[in-house]
């Protein structure tokens, strides 16, 4: 699931490989993997990458020819560099960038879902672009007062994964985030004191910052299909606190699962397993 610092490491490790390296062919071998026809994929072919840059969970890989490519790589994919070229027969291939070192840029998607995807944009369509125009604020390097978000009565939990609200953060990271906080995933935002919202306000800054600077000592290219992510609490439930040694808990959901610390979060309470009362209706 890459989230923010996921996104971030990716841009740094794999924009320095490629600024300055010319495409030589461009193909989006996914049927639905590109979302653009106009202008078509072969515009990028001879164009040099000037960079590439993070947006919320997105990449724009920045060309020298007044167009971005914009690539979301949603649950399940993954912008990685190869020193050889895609398998004919690699069922993952999104997109394929040859460049001009003989390396080729691919976005790959595991599982069996097709829902990574690409936008060729010409640089002043760029802002417009519906998904980018709709991102809040970034999480890191230094999020805004939360205060605005503070207002609104809805759960911490969904509300930190909101991209209108403040891009960056998943279902991995939130849960890390408002364990470093020491607040309950169903606190509501409006309900937080003073002290509480700036506790989460640094919690954000340095559980991402923190994951940054982790990857940045342990990720080299090539990207591994899986990064190992430094959580802690996060689907660690059922094991100690790393804070108090209390087991921690957790509530799962249809397609995800919220881990927390009873007694560092939810003043020792056990939040209700939706799934187990699904069963039991
Ligand atoms: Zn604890």
């Amino acid at each position: 699931m890459p989230e923010l610092p996921e996104v971030e490491i990716t841009a740094r490790l794999i924009g320095s490989a490629t600024a300055g390296r010319r495409i030589e062919s461009a193909m989006a071998p996914g049927v639905n993997a590109l979302k653009t026809y106009d202008p078509p994929l072969s515009a990028t072919e001879g164009a040099a990458i000037t960079g590439i840059s993070r947006r919320g969970k997105l990449f724009v890989v920045a060309l020298d020819n007044e167009l971005s490519l914009l690539i979301h790589l949603m649950s399940a994919g993954r912008l990685q560099l190869f020193d050889n070229r895609a398998s004919p027969r690699d069922r993952t291939s999104r997109l394929l960038l040859r460049v001009d070192d003989g390396r080729e840029l691919r976005l790959r998607e595991f599982g069996t879902k097709q829902r990574a995807w690409v936008k060729l944009l010409r640089d002043d369509e760029l802002g417009a672009e519906e998904t980018l125009a709709a991102l809040g604020p970034e999480a890191w390097p230094a999020p805004p007062s939360l205060q605005p978000l503070l207002d609104a009565p809805r759960p911490l939990h969904g509300m930190l994964r909101d991209q209108r609200v403040l891009a960056g953060i998943g279902r991995s990271w939130v849960d890390e985030i408002l364990h470093e906080a020491m607040l309950s995933p169903f606190k509501r935002a409006s309900e937080l004191t003073d002290a509480e919202a700036e506790r989460l306000r640094q919690a954000v800054v340095s559980k991402l910052g923190d994951a940054i600077a982790h990857y940045e000592q342990t990720i080299a290219l090539p990207i591994p299909d899986k990064l190992p992510m430094p959580l802690t609490v996060h689907r660690r439930n059922g094991e100690p606190c790393p804070r108090c040694g209390d087991t921690l808990e957790a509530v799962f959901y249809e397609d995800y699962v919220m881990c927390y610390c009873p007694t560092c979060q939810t003043d020792g309470k056990l939040l209700k397993d939706r799934r187990l009362s699904r069963l039991l209706k």
